[in-house]
């Protein structure tokens, strides 16, 4: 999955969960969370070259532990909550291929991965995914609002 489909899956996340829609702060951090595997990993796999393929550091049951102990640290208990939520729903959404769900302490044949690139119909239908999301996201907002 590219951007666009994470941030449609994150938005309906806090949607479906129940977090207050007038929290911006929340929505930042668990949009952010389900973003980051895919930021780390993927500077750290085709833009550093430090290791194969784009998922590898961050694509794995310890590093989504670990974040979310140091968001729940820094910023809260909620807020550590949603971060785990949008992280959660990345891993999850993205395990339909190679997942390291236990690296480093179990060892993986990486593949080289497709590097940075996009493909037209995948991007439009995540995009239409996003723009659906964020529809739901205003009109819930200006059903409490009210
Ligand atoms: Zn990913």
């Amino acid at each position: 999955m590219n951007i666009p489909g994470h941030l449609a899956v994150g938005i309906t996340q806090h949607h479906l969960l129940n977090f207050p829609p007038d929290d911006k702060k929340l929505l930042t951090v668990l949009l952010v969370g389900s973003l980051f595997p895919d930021i780390a990993d993927k500077t750290i796999g085709y833009i550093l070259k430090l290791m194969p393929g784009g998922r590898h550091c961050a694509h794995n049951i310890f590093s989504l532990l670990a974040s979310t102990l140091i968001i729940t640290k820094l910023v809260g208990n909620l807020a550590g909550y949603a971060w785990f939520s949008g992280y959660t729903g990345h891993l999850l959404v993205d395990s339909d291929r190679f997942m390291p769900w236990f690296f480093p302490l179990k060892a993986y044949n990486f593949p080289k991965g497709r590097g940075i690139s996009f493909q037209a119909d995948s991007m439009i239908k995540e995009t239409l995914l996003l723009v659906l999301a964020v529809i739901i996201f205003y009109v819930n907002y200006a059903r409490r609002i009210k």
